[in-house]
Parts: C-alpha cells; sequence; structure tokens
C-alpha cells in the first residue's frame, strides 16, 4: 500500500499538494506536522500535514518529501478546522491562512534569510556538528540564505539543521527589526526630606550662598513643587533654572536632592502575590448573573455596557470561572487597545498566567506564546492578544472575550486572509464548544442586530461604577459662531473658554479631531452641507484631477459644483483638516500649556503610543490632540474635558457605516471625561447640531440610533441586512483593469443582475502605480451565501482562463466593511 500526504504550502495555491511518504513515515505523521518539501524546479518549502491518505494524485507524479521537521504536531485538530473555515468563508486559500497563522521562525523554506541570534551567547560545544558549521559561518558573514548553507554542508535538505539551531536561540530568521524590550524610566527628583521644614531648608539656602547655581536649583524647584503636585523630571528642573544636569547631579550627590524613577513603560510580572478580584456593585452582579443565565443557552452573548461602567471587573469574574475549570481564555482586543494599563489590571489577578500576544512582538516571542498556549502551559492560561491571537493553538478554550467589539480594526483588509477577528472567534469558540462574551459601549450594528433576533444572548449594564454622572454633552454650533465671528481658527468661544478653565482647575484636556478629515468631500463654510449621492446615502468624494464629485458605491457623479447646492454659498472647503493643524492652534491660543499629539506619526514604534498614554496619566501634559486611537477603552483620572473639533467630517464619509461609527466615536471619546466623581463636559463643534447623530450622541441615546441606521440599511440594502462581498481588481495598464472589470461585472451580472455594483473607481483609484477596480455584490439574507461565493468562483476561474486577463490581480473581500 503506498501513502500520500496532502500538505499545506505556505503560497497561495488553490489545491493542497500532495507527496508520497514511506510506511514508517506514515505511521509517525500526524496532521499539524512539518515537513520540508522540494517544490518547482529547485525550492524548498516547510508545508504543514494537513491529510494523510493512500490515494495517489492523478495529474502529476507525486514527490517524496525530504523531512520531517516536527516529532509532534504544532498545529492541532481544532485549528485546522477553524484554517478550513477561514479559507471557505473567506475565499482564501488554506496557505493564506498558514501564512497568516504560523509565527514566521515557523515557516523555513528557500527564500529565508538567516542571522545570528543576538540574543544570547550560546554554548558552542552544545552544538552538533553541522549547527556548529552553520554558526561558524555566522561569524564571518551577517546572514545566511538556505542555499549557502545547503552549499556550506553539501547537502540538499538543511531544514532540520536551522530549525534546531533556532530551537537553540543560536540563530534567528530574518524579519523585520523590532525594537527590543526595554523599560523605560524616567529619573524623577525631590528634595531630601531632611530639608523638609521651612528652618533646615533656611539653613541650605545659607550654606549654598556660594554656591548660586545650585542655589537657584533648590530655589526653582522649590517654587515648581508650590505650583504643581507633579513629579518634577532631573530634565524639567535643569531646563527652567537654566543650569547643566550636571548641577542637579552635585545637588543629587550630596544628599540635597533625592532621585527616584518611575518607569514608564510595560511593566513585567513581578511574580508578588495576585490581587482578588473587586466585589462587583449591585449594577455588575446583576449584569453578571445575566451573562452566565444566558450562556446556558446561547453560544455568544452580547453585554452592552455604557463606558466605565466596570465591564472589565465582569470580565474577571468570568475569567476566574473558567480558570477554575482548567480551561484557557482567549481575550482579545483591538492592537492600540493592549495597553498596560489593562495589562496591569490583569496581572495583578491572575499573575503570570497572563500572556500577551502582539503583532509588534518579534517572532521569538511570539514562538514562545505560540508553545506556551499549545502545551498548555500554566503561563498562558489567560491570552490577550490583538486580531491575530485567534491562531493561538488553544487545546481546550472555555471562554473568549472580544472587548470592544464594534472595531473595524478586528478585520484584517490586506493581505489574505480578509478575516475578521470578532467573527472567527465565534466559529473558534464554537469548535472547542466554548462561550463567547462580545462587550462594548456603543456595539455594531451588526452584533446588537444579531442580540435583537435573539441569535445572540443579550445583557445592558447602564450604570456607570460609582454612579458617576455620563459626562455632560454640549452641541457648540459653529455655524453660527461663524457668523458671529467667534471663532479663532478652528476653535469656537465656547470650546476656547472651556479649555482655559478645565486648565485653572488643573485637569487635563482631550482635543479629538478625526484623521478621516483629510478626505477629499466637499464642505461648505456658510452651511457646512456636503453634495450627497442621491442613491446611497453617503457624501459624494472629490475627485480633483477629473474635477468631479463620485459616489465610489454606486458610480453616480457630478463635475464639481462651484458653490454650495444648499445655500449657494461660494464658500467652499474641500481641504479637511487635521491634527496637526489643531496642535499648532492650541499651542498659540494656550502657549503655556503642555500640548502633545497623538495619531499615526507620533506614535510608530512599539512604546509610541504607550509613552504618550503615560505621559498623560502622570500630568505631563495638559491638552492631547489626537484621533480616534484616543477611544480606545482608556481610563484616565484627570481628563475633564473633551472637545470634538467637528463632527461633520466623520458625518460625512463616504461609507454605509459613516453615521454609525460618528455615534461610536464620539461616544467612546467622551466617555473618556470625568471618569471619577467629578462630571465631565464634553463640547462638540458642529455646523449641523439638529443633526439626529449628533442628538442621539448628546442624549446617549443608542436604540435610536440603532433604529434609525437599521432604517437606512434596509432601504439601501446594506449590512446587517444584505451580506457583502467586494471585488477588487488590480493592474498597471488602466485599460486593461477597464475591460477587465467590465467583464467580470458582466458575468456577475448574469447570476446576480442588480445585485452587483459597479465596477467603479475607488477615490484613490491608483496605489502603487496599480489602478483599482471595486465591484460590490450585495447578497440578501435568503440567498445561500455559500452557492453565491461558488458563483463567484466560476466566475472568476473563466476570467483567469481568459488571456488578456491573466495579469490583472483579483481580490476576493467577503464582509468587506
Ligand atoms: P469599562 O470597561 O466598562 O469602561 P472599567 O471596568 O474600566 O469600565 O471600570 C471603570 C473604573 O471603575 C475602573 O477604574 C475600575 O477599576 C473601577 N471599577 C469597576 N468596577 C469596580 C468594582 N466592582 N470595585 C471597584 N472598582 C471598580
Ligand atoms: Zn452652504
Ligand atoms: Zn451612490
Amino acid at each position: 500500500m503506498r501513502y500520500f500526504i496532502d500538505i499545506i504550502l505556505p503560497i497561495p495555491l488553490q489545491k493542497l499538494f500532495t507527496y508520497s511518504i514511506t510506511t514508517a513515515e506514515a505511521e509517525f505523521l500526524k496532521p499539524g506536522m512539518r515537513v520540508a518539501v522540494p517544490f518547482g524546479k529547485s525550492k524548498i518549502y516547510t508545508g504543514l500535514v494537513f491529510r494523510i491518505h493512500n490515494e495517489a494524485p492523478t495529474v502529476y507524479e507525486a514527490k517524496e518529501i525530504h523531512q520531517i521537521l516536527d516529532e509532534t504536531p504544532i498545529v492541532n485538530s481544532i485549528q485546522l478546522e477553524l484554517w478550513h473555515w477561514i479559507s471557505k468563508y473567506y475565499m482564501c486559500t488554506l496557505g493564506d491562512v498558514m501564512r497568516a497563522a504560523l509565527p514566521s521562525a515557523f515557516i523555513l523554506e528557500s527564500e529565508t534569510v538567516v542571522t545570528k541570534s543576538s540574543l544570547k551567547e550560546v554554548d558552542e560545544s552544545l552544538l552538533k556538528d553541522d549547527e556548529f558549521l552553520i554558526y561558524e559561518a555566522l561569524h564571518h558573514q551577517s546572514s545566511l540564505k538556505i542555499h549557502d548553507i545547503s552549499n556550506i554542508l553539501d547537502k540538499k535538505n538543511v531544514l532540520p539543521v536551522i530549525k534546531r539551531l533556532i530551537e537553540k536561540e543560536a540563530i534567528a530568521v530574518e524579519e523585520e527589526v523590532y525594537e527590543k524590550y526595554k523599560p523605560k524610566l524616567v529619573r524623577y527628583v525631590k528634595l531630601h526630606v531632611n530639608y523638609s521644614s521651612e528652618e533646615a531648608l533656611q539653613d541650605l539656602l545659607d550654606k549654598l550662598s556660594r554656591a548660586p547655581k545650585q542655589r537657584d536649583v533648590v530655589m526653582t524647584l522649590f517654587s515648581i513643587s508650590a505650583t504643581t503636585r507633579k513629579p518634577v523630571k532631573v530634565s524639567e528642573l535643569s531646563n527652567e533654572s537654566k543650569v547643566s544636569p550636571q548641577i542637579v547631579k552635585a545637588l543629587i550627590d550630596k544628599g540635597v536632592l533625592e532621585e527616584y524613577y518611575i518607569q514608564t513603560d510595560r511593566v513585567q510580572y513581578s511574580g508578588d502575590e495576585n490581587e482578588a478580584s473587586k466585589n462587583l456593585n449591585e449594577h455588575q452582579q446583576t449584569a453578571l448573573k445575566e451573562v452566565k443565565d444566558s450562556f446556558k443557552n446561547q453560544n455568544v452573548t452580547l453585554l452592552h455596557g455604557v463606558t466605565s461602567s466596570g465591564k472589565t471587573e465582569i470580565y474577571v469574574k468570568l475569567i476566574e470561572e473558567v480558570l477554575e475549570k482548567g480551561k484557557q481564555v482567549l481575550y482579545l482586543l483591538p492592537e492600540i487597545a493592549l495597553t498596560t494599563q489593562l495589562v496591569n489590571r490583569l496581572q495583578n489577578y491572575f499573575g503570570e498566567q497572563v500572556s500577551i500576544f502582539h503583532s509588534k512582538y518579534s517572532t521569538n516571542e511570539r514562538v514562545e506564546v505560540w508553545n506556551n498556549v499549545l502545551n498548555n502551559s500554566v503561563k498562558a492560561r489567560i491570552v490577550l492578544g490583538a486580531r491575530s491571537s485567534v491562531f493561538l493553538p488553544f487545546n481546550n478554550l472555555g471562554l473568549i472575550i472580544v472587548d470592544e467589539e464594534h472595531e473595524q480594526s478586528f478585520k484584517q483588509f490586506d493581505p489574505a486572509p480578509r478575516y475578521h477577528a470578532r467573527d472567527t472567534a465565534v466559529v473558534l469558540a464554537n469548535i472547542h464548544k466554548a462561550k463567547t462574551l462580545l462587550g462594548s459601549a456603543t456595539p455594531s450594528l451588526e452584533s446588537y442586530f444579531n442580540a435583537k433576533q435573539a441569535k445572540y444572548g443579550f445583557v445592558e449594564l447602564l450604570h456607570r461604577f460609582n454612579n458617576v454622572l455620563m459626562p455632560d454633552i454640549e452641541l457648540v454650533d459653529i455655524k453660527d459662531k461663524h457668523k458671529r465671528k467667534r471663532m479663532t481658527g478652528h476653535f469656537s468661544d465656547r470650546l476656547i473658554k472651556e479649555i482655559t478653565e478645565t486648565l485653572d482647575e488643573k485637569q487635563q484636556v482631550i482635543l479629538f479631531q478625526n484623521r478621516r478629515g483629510f478626505s477629499p468631500i466637499v464642505e461648505c463654510n456658510t452651511c457646512g452641507h456636503s453634495p450627497q449621492c442621491p442613491n446611497c446615502d453617503v457624501s459624494l468624494t472629490y475627485h480633483q484631477y477629473r474635477s468631479q464629485l463620485r459616489c465610489h458605491y454606486c458610480g453616480y457623479n457630478m463635475s464639481m459644483v462651484q458653490d454650495c447646492m444648499a445655500c449657494g454659498s461660494p464658500d467652499l472647503d474641500s481641504k479637511g483638516f487635521g491634527t496637526e493643524q489643531i496642535e499648532e492652534e492650541v499651542k498659540i491660543l494656550f502657549p503655556d500649556a503642555k500640548v502633545a499629539r497623538m495619531d499615526l506619526d507620533t506614535t510608530r514604534g512599539k512604546y509610541g503610543y504607550e509613552k504618550i498614554i503615560t505621559a498623560l496619566e502622570q500630568q505631563e501634559i495638559d491638552i492631547l490632540v489626537g484621533t480616534q486611537m484616543l477611544t480606545k477603552g482608556l481610563d484616565f483620572r484627570n481628563v475633564k474635558l473633551v472637545g470634538i473639533m467637528n463632527a461633520d467630517n466623520m458625518l460625512n464619509f463616504p461609507d454605509f457605516r459613516a453615521h454609525e461609527r460618528s455615534f461610536q466615536l464620539m461616544v467612546q471619546v467622551s466617555g473618556r471625561a470625568g471618569r471619577t466623581e467629578e462630571r465631565g463636559k464634553v463640547l462638540i463643534q458642529t455646523y449641523n447640531p439638529y443633526h439626529n447623530i449628533l442628538q442621539q450622541v448628546s442624549t446617549n441615546n443608542f436604540i435610536d440610533m440603532f433604529n434609525e441606521q437599521m432604517n437606512d440599511r434596509y432601504n439601501f440594502k446594506y449590512p446587517p441586512v444584505y451580506k457583502q462581498i467586494k471585488i477588487t481588481l488590480k493592474h498597471k495598464d488602466y485599460n486593461r483593469v477597464e475591460n477587465a472589470s467590465i467583464w467580470f461585472a458582466k458575468s456577475l451580472r448574469q447570476f446576480f443582475g442588480d445585485s452587483v455594483l459597479g465596477p467603479e473607481s475607488p477615490p484613490i483609484s491608483r496605489i502603487r502605480n496599480q489602478f483599482h477596480k471595486n465591484i460590490l455584490v450585495k447578497i440578501p439574507k435568503k440567498q445561500s451565501l455559500a452557492k453565491t461565493k461558488e458563483a463567484i468562483i466560476k466566475v472568476n476561474n473563466s476570467f483567469s482562463s481568459i488571456k488578456d486577463f491573466r495579469s490583472v490581480k483579483v481580490i476576493l473581500n467577503v464582509d468587506n466593511f
């Protein structure tokens, strides 16, 4: 009897490849183990065994594998089942999923480049001969290709040696350069306790009379401390007293000043006693009980809890119970919300049982978490992670929490698999027969809809913890303010007044300016109107090069207007404004305030975001200007005022979810204000204070928002009422992609008629020299999704058999929103 294996290769092949194996290999191999295999003329890949069987392939002669790389599977059968689901549901290949799922160190291939590991010195006596040869070679050369290694060892299959070296941490596979973790300490100074009495201080100043510079430093520190309770940095002190840091150091050496450090970066678990979880208040207790009750007959439950209602503490109770049963927990949250604040909170309760999985971790760090999860190690009982942690090798999952479930960043847009981590989590939990809890203060319409349809359980928590009042939200009509000349730049007199008062009270301010303010929509400076598409309920996008306004959903277009269609004013704005401009204006308006900015530009690097948050927590910042990054579940004690600079550019964003997202963003950012006893204040500047969404935000009326938006979704055939698949075609030649997309859309129409929209050029129609065309397929609930996908695949197959179109790239995006 002959034996074969179907293996997944980490490349986008439609079919699995079959290799032949010996009887002994067949006895040893299991699905989920890696094998090194030859592919094509000279390539070697790492493949993953998917299935072992006796059926020889009919169209090609199966090659033999080179080598088995694992003793035991590194991917379990549950994962393979999940991969299979992802590839079917999101219309991608298993190879795509494999590449997304496995840390790159697991996927050795001909193109892999290895370098000497900088992590640690390796005891060379522990290396086998072949290992040593390579290790040695890396002392002379900074990196080696697989091909070089083959030459050095004079054999073809070298992946096993490389694998062993990686396991011994002697080498690393090439990857992006990651910042290495270094806890960052900021040095602060205070006057030594010996000088706390007035007498002692006077004595000291007398003594320092012959060292005027040192005396200045002490005086300066004294006066800074009198005005603020914030810690004083060494750098700040030397700047303020206009002396070099050496003088400050001299005073520290003398024992006049005392230095101390506050760690600003991620705090690693230090192994202290764990804290007991908090006693829930009555509302939390009820909610917890309701969640548990709903889990009796529902696999998924949505927890709608207003900002600061104490959802996290409820999660903690649920986690405790699951851990007691010896099961694993996955706590998913948007990458950016994965902050020290939350990590510390969970580590306080659960200590070393918490593992963190972050895309900015190096591949070695990721392999470590992977192995801990795979081995069901105590260290990975709870995995706190972003989107990609759904791929970890859980074998005993009891609960998945998806926090901030409404967040768009759970969806991966590029590359394939274009999966949504929340929806994938639900499937993963089902395979494990585990429960999923979705949590949010502003649930997505689709989850709320599912809850309403009783597809999900539903629990509400509408009281803030400690009865802290919801912030007071005020809408500021900037159309009126402009008319009455009460605007300074983008700031209304109301906002300036509130900021001034907040700063006087030594409280902090957050100013929110949506990044999308840069999107090219046209807005009237007099009345705030933006031209809308008559068919789609979205703002038209300004295309400068054609001087046109276009709808990028249905293709409707008109030439650019010269004056406002609503009020006739010729004063039109097509620029939008961004965080940078706001920051500049703030600095001029409030020259004494410490201003910082948080957006994509200022938060690069592993800890960029973290640093700004820490600075805000430590009150080193008075006013923080930022984008939607600010909205992510942060808990700041001293933020009293939140200003939303311009609500209209969010509302007018050309997307069917613009209104839903605007509501979510504004409610979330408002939730940052006044989380302690004092009631927070939110000012929303808008041209259109009577806009329903703004009314709903200011009264925190989720239900009204939901009902109204759902109406639109019915009328305009959008999700969650209809399903949606977006097909994008790309090519560097415009004519070719245009013809190709017309052909594609026409073929789809033969199946789906009017449910096919486009082809249409997106607002940015050329990216990296590739022209894009989009086609949208809308799928009514009663139409079979599987059949729809089959038809699309059929069209796509015929498409790629046309010679002219073969070079056009086709991207399928299921649930592209
Ligand atoms: P949410 O996640 O709903 O925004 P959090 O869980 O962050 O709310 O809770 C808000 C604040 O209230 C946090 O500072 C948290 O520590 C505190 N808190 C919540 N529940 C309790 C409790 N039962 N006992 C003490 N403090 C609590
Ligand atoms: Zn107008
Ligand atoms: Zn349209």
